[in-house]
């Protein structure tokens, strides 16, 4: 796509940086001690931690594993959750807020320590993240939430006012920006290959093209019946995050699944790259509709957004790729002229209090939602699962403390009307707000 035409390849272009890491087909064993459903970042951090108790543990994929949105996203490892921090302490009160702030930047701590216990090769770097203000309201917004972080969280941020942004962004559409140094960035491919290595070596069991189609109860134990036969399980986890289908329904009608899309340019020379973002952040806007975007290891640009607010579909990736070439160009017009080559989309699970959530219902457990926020946040909650499965810790845990609500007034997720009141209600809140 040169100037809007050509040929763009519609897969994520992680795939292209890292080699198949396939388990090999094998029967499933006939019982476990905990069976895990999805091998994405929660799956695969769940497991390898299960594993090293010495727990018997097999993970269960319908696709290919890290599949999922694990592979597909941005990359990055962001401190705090989707909601801001005001919102966490008028939602759930100091004490509980605080904690779930904390559990987000100690996340990010997380990611780190395990790439370097693991020894995954993956670009991890602590470069920081910038939040760019979208409107003048917006800044004035990051102004307060800096101080609420630094006097509520003792966690401190930089604010950029305008006049100071070309040290940071090649791009004069913004009106001033809030930067985080404890972000960082990955290249999640080489992420989950590395959970893939981690959680086999621990000695848990990877099974993939095996759909999970339903779970049934044994008295104290559970029946998972998939497309390939079943295994009897002492405890399960569903870590199906957006994807989340038929065999967990009540699940599934908690989760709100919006599609994110993806272009990636070619390589950049290394001077446009330095102009582009001096410092390497991982970037976002201010808006609902938000972009994000960053440099790959290799000088390409990523940039990404919530285009459409529906699962992807084959055409809404080439859809997509054009609503968001327009969007890098108003960000970045200097890239007129440059090639974009990969277009991809993923799943993002939202739930209706855009809080992620780790909890059991229906004889499992659960950990998803994590909003735009899963690499760091998925790690952690995956860890946390595993390390903790059966002691007195787990209900502890400040997501197990905050209620998981349904859909309003009990509406069915699946309903396409619903995902599109819901877009065209964020889309009236980015023009007003
Ligand atoms: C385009 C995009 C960009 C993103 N960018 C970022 C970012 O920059 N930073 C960030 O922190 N987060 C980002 N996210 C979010 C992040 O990727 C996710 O929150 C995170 O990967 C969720 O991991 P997971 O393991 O819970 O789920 P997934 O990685 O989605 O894995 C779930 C797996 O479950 C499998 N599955 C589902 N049902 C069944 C079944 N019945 N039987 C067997 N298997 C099943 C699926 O095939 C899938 O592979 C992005 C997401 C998308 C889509």
């Amino acid at each position: 796509m040169r100037g809007g035409n050509g040929e763009v390849k519609q897969q994520p272009y992680w795939g292209d940086t890292v080699v198949a890491c396939a388990a090999t087909p094998a029967p499933l064993p006939a019982s476990a001690d905990v069976v895990v459903i999805g091998a994405g970042i929660t799956g695969l951090s769940a497991a390898r931690a299960l594993a090293r108790r010495g727990l018997s543990v097999v993970v269960l994929e319908a696709h290919t594993l890290g599949w999922g949105a694990s592979s597909r996203n941005g990359g990055m490892v962001l401190t705090g959750l989707k909601l801001s921090a005001g919102t966490l302490l008028a939602r759930y009160g100091r004490e509980l807020g605080r904690q779930l702030y904390q559990a987000s930047l100690d996340s990010v701590d997380l990611v780190e320590q395990l790439i370097r216990a693991e020894g995954i090769d993956c670009s991890f770097r602590r470069s920081g993240h910038l939040a760019l203000a979208s409107k003048g309201a917006h800044y004035e917004h990051f102004a307060r939430a800096a101080d609420l972080l630094a006097r509520k969280f003792s966690h401190p941020v930089r604010l950029v006012p305008r006049g100071a942004l070309r040290n940071e962004i090649g791009s004069g559409i913004y009106h001033g920006a809030m930067v985080d140094e404890l972000s960082g960035g990955l290249n999640p491919a080489q992420y989950v290959a590395g959970l893939v290595r981690a959680a086999r070596s621990a000695g848990a069991l990877l099974h993939e093209r095996t759909l999970v189609e339903r779970i049934e109860r044994l008295g104290p134990r559970r029946r998972v019946r998939t497309a390939r036969g079943t295994i009897d399980a002492a405890e399960i986890l569903v870590a199906s995050s957006g994807y989340t289908g038929a065999a967990t329904p009540a699940l599934r009608n908690r989760l709100l699944p919006i599609g994110s899309y993806i272009i990636v340019t070619e390589p950049l020379t290394e001077a446009l790259a330095q102009e582009l973002s001096p410092r390497g952040r991982m970037m976002y806007d201010s808006r609902h509709f938000l972009h994000y975007f960053r440099l790959t290891a290799d000088r390409r640009l990523l940039f990404g957004g919530r285009a459409r607010f529906v699962p992807e579909t084959g055409r809404a990736v080439l859809e997509s790729a054009a609503v968001l070439r327009r969007g890098m160009l108003t960000v970045y017009p200097q890239l007129h002229d440059t090639r974009v080559d990969y277009a991809w989309g993923g799943t993002l699970d939202f739930t209706f209090d855009t809080m992620p959530h780790l909890g059991s219902m229906d004889g499992y457990h659960y950990a998803l939602g994590y909003a735009g926020h899963g690499v760091a946040l998925a790690t952690y909650l995956g860890t946390r699962f595993g390390e903790r499965l059966g002691t007195t810790a787990l209900p502890l845990d400040p997501f197990t403390q905050i209620p998981f609500p349904g859909a309003p007034l009990g509406l069915h997720v699946g309903k396409s009307w619903l995902l599109r009141c819901a877009a065209a209600w964020y889309k009236i809140l980015d023009c007003i707000q």
